[in-house]
C-alpha cells in the first residue's frame, strides 16, 4: 500500500474510477477496503474544456465496458455510480450529498488531467477529507526510474534494461468482496449516447472484442496459450490473428493491469517457459507503453507539439483530398488501404502497418503527423494519449528516440515482407484478391492481361497510387533538408 490508511469503518469512501474500469489488481479499490469503509464505484463521464474528449471508437469502448463493470459491482452488492458533468464538481456535490470521508484513485498524467486531480486533491483536503491517488494504470510512475545523472530516460533501450533490471511487481492487489451505492443516484449508461449512431460503423467490431474486465482477463489467456510463444518472429505479421496479445484497447481502458500481465509472463518464464527471449520481447513492448507515459508526463505537450522542436518549421503539406483517400483506405498501396479498412472496420491496426500508415501520411504526403493523431484518436478502440502521441512522432521523426527522418518505409516493399503470402491485403481489399502474389502489393506493376484475370481496373476499381514512391520519397528527404540547413 502506498498511503497510511486511517480507519473510515461505518463511513463512506468513493472510488473515483478512470482509466482502470477493473476491480481485481486494483491498488485504490484494494486500500479503499482496507479502511473498513463502505466503497461507492464512481465514474464520471466528464465535461471539461481543458479535457480532450474521447474519440468515437473509444466511446463505443467505454460503453460496453461501463456495462460491463456495473455488472460486476453488482454482483458484489454495489452499485456502479455513473454522472455527467465537470469532473471536480462532479465528485464533490458527490461527497457532499452521501457525506462521504473522502475520495480515492488511480493516477493519471495528461496536463489537463493531473491539474483537475490536483485541484480535487486541495479541496477535498481543505475540507479536512481524505484523497489519497494510487499506481493503477502502470507498472511503476513516470518519475520512479532515472537515469544515471537524474533525468528521465529519452531512450527506449537503456530505459527498458533499468525496468527489467529492478521491478518487481507486488503480489496482486484482492478484489473487494463487497461494495455499496445502493440507493444512490446515477446516470444510465444507456442514456449517455456512447454507442456511435452518425454513423454507426461499429458492426464489425463486436465480432472482435469483448470490451470489461472478464474479456480482457481471457484475451490475456487466450494469448499466453497460443500467441507468447511464437510471438518475436509473429509479432509483425498482420495477417496472423494470435500474432499480437490484442491486450491494447483492455490496457487504455484499465480493464487489466500492466502488473497482471507482468507477473502472468515472469511467472511463465520462471517455470522453464522455453521461449523466454518471445516472453521478455512482448514484455518490452508493454514496457513501450509505460515509456510513451515517461515521455508524456515529462512532455505534457508531446499530445499536439513536436518533441523535437527542429520539426517546428517542417513545410508540411496538407491536403485534405489527400487526408481523406488516406483515411478511407483509397491511396492506391495495398498494405496501407488494408490497414486503413482493418481499422474502421475493427477499431485497430496492426502495430507494423501503423507504422507503415503512419509513414506514407507524414513523408510521402507531407501530412502534419497531428492530422493523423486525430484520426486514430477517433477510430482506434486503444486510443491512447501517450502511446498515440508517441507512435506518431516516433514514426514523423519528431519524437524521442525516433525513427531517423531519413527512414521512409517503402509500403511495397513493406507489404511483400511482412504480408508475403497476401492473406492480410486480400482480406481487407477483396477487389485486389485475384492478383498474383508477385503483383498484389504493386498492382500497377502488372501487365494489363493480369489485371484484367484478376478482374482490376486501376483508377476504377482500384485506385491508382496516390503518389509515385520514389517521388515521394525524395520530397519527403528535400524537406527533411531545409531543416538541416537551417541549424
Ligand atoms: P502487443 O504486440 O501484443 O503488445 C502488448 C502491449 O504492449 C500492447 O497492448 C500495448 O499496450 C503495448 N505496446 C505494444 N507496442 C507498443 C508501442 N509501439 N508503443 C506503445 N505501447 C505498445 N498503442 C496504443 O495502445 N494506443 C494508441 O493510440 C497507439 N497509437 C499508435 C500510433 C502509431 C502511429 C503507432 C506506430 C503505434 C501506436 N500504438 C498505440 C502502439 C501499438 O501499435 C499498439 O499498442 C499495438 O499495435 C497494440 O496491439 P497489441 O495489443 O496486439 O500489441
Amino acid at each position: 500500500m502506498e498511503a497510511i490508511l486511517p480507519d473510515l469503518k461505518g463511513k463512506k469512501l468513493i472510488v473515483w474510477l478512470r482509466r482502470d474500469l477493473r476491480l481485481r489488481d486494483n491498488a485504490a479499490i484494494a486500500a479503499a477496503v482496507e479502511t473498513g469503509a463502505e466503497i461507492i464505484c464512481l465514474y464520471v463521464l466528464e465535461e471539461h474544456a481543458k479535457l480532450r474528449g474521447l474519440g468515437g471508437a473509444s466511446l463505443w469502448w467505454l460503453d460496453k465496458s461501463l456495462k460491463s463493470l456495473r455488472s460486476d459491482v453488482s454482483s458484489r452488492g454495489g452499485k456502479l455510480i455513473c454522472r455527467k458533468g465537470d469532473p471536480g464538481a462532479v465528485v464533490m456535490d458527490l461527497v457532499k450529498e452521501i457525506d462521504a470521508a473522502g475520495v480515492y484513485w488511480g493516477r493519471r498524467y495528461g496536463r489537463a488531467e493531473r491539474d483537475i486531480d490536483g485541484h480535487l486533491k486541495e479541496t477535498l483536503a481543505n475540507d479536512g477529507l481524505c484523497a489519497e491517488s494510487f499506481t493503477t494504470a502502470l507498472l511503476t510512475e513516470p518519475w520512479t526510474i532515472k537515469t544515471s545523472s537524474g533525468g528521465y530516460y529519452k531512450v527506449f533501450t537503456p530505459y527498458w534494461r533499468a525496468v527489467k533490471t529492478c521491478y518487481e511487481a507486488p503480489a496482486p492487489f484482492p478484489a473487494p468482496e463487497k461494495l455499496g451505492g445502493q440507493g444512490i443516484d446515477g446516470d444510465r449508461i444507456e442514456d449517455w449516447g456512447l454507442h456511435p449512431t452518425d454513423p454507426d460503423w461499429s458492426s464489425g467490431f463486436d465480432d472482435k472484442w469483448t470490451p470489461g474486465e472478464d474479456g480482457a482477463v481471457a484475451r490475456l489467456q487466450r494469448f499466453l496459450d497460443n500467441g507468447l510463444r511464437e510471438y518475436k518472429s509473429a509479432r509483425n505479421r498482420p495477417d496472423l490473428e494470435d500474432g499480437t496479445s490484442g491486450l491494447s484497447p483492455h490496457l487504455a481502458f484499465g480493464e487489466i493491469s500492466p502488473a497482471q500481465i507482468w507477473r502472468s509472463v515472469t511467472s511463465k518464464i520462471n517455470h522453464g517457459f522455453k521461449q523466454d527471449d518471445s516472453a521478455w520481447t512482448f514484455l518490452s513492448e508493454v514496457v513501450w507503453r509505460e515509456f510513451s507515459y515517461v515521455l508524456l508526463y515529462h512532455n505534457p505537450e508531446m499530445t499536439r507539439k513536436n518533441y523535437n522542436d527542429r520539426f517546428d518549421s517542417m513545410p508540411w503539406r496538407p491536403n485534405a483530398s489527400r487526408l481523406e483517400r488516406w483515411q478511407k483506405g483509397q491511396t492506391g498501396y495495398p498494405i496501407v488501404d488494408a490497414g486503413m479498412r482493418q481499422l474502421w472496420t475493427t477499431g485497430w491496426m496492426h502495430n507494423r502497418v501503423r507504422m507503415i500508415v503512419a509513414s506514407l501520411l507524414t513523408k510521402h504526403l507531407l501530412t502534419p503527423w497531428q492530422d493523423g493523431e486525430a484520426w486514430f484518436w477517433d477510430t482506434l478502440v486503444d486510443a491512447d494519449p501517450a502511446s498515440n502521441a508517441c507512435g506518431w512522432q516516433w514514426t514523423a521523426g519528431s519524437g524521442a528516440d525516433a525513427s531517423p527522418y531519413f527512414r521512409v518505409f517503402n509500403p511495397i516493399t513493406q507489404g511483400q515482407k511482412f504480408d508475403e503470402t497476401g492473406e492480410y491485403v486480400r482480406k481487407w481489399c477483396p477487389e485486389l484478391a485475384g492478383l498474383p502474389d508477385k503483383h498484389l502489393h504493386a498492382p500497377w506493376e502488372a501487365d494489363q492481361e493480369t489485371l484484367e484475370k484478376a478482374g482490376v481496373t486501376l483508377g476504377e476499381t482500384y485506385p491508382k497510387p496516390i503518389i509515385d514512391h520514389s517521388e515521394g520519397r525524395q520530397r519527403a528527404l528535400e524537406a527533411w533538408d531545409t531543416l538541416k540547413k537551417q541549424e
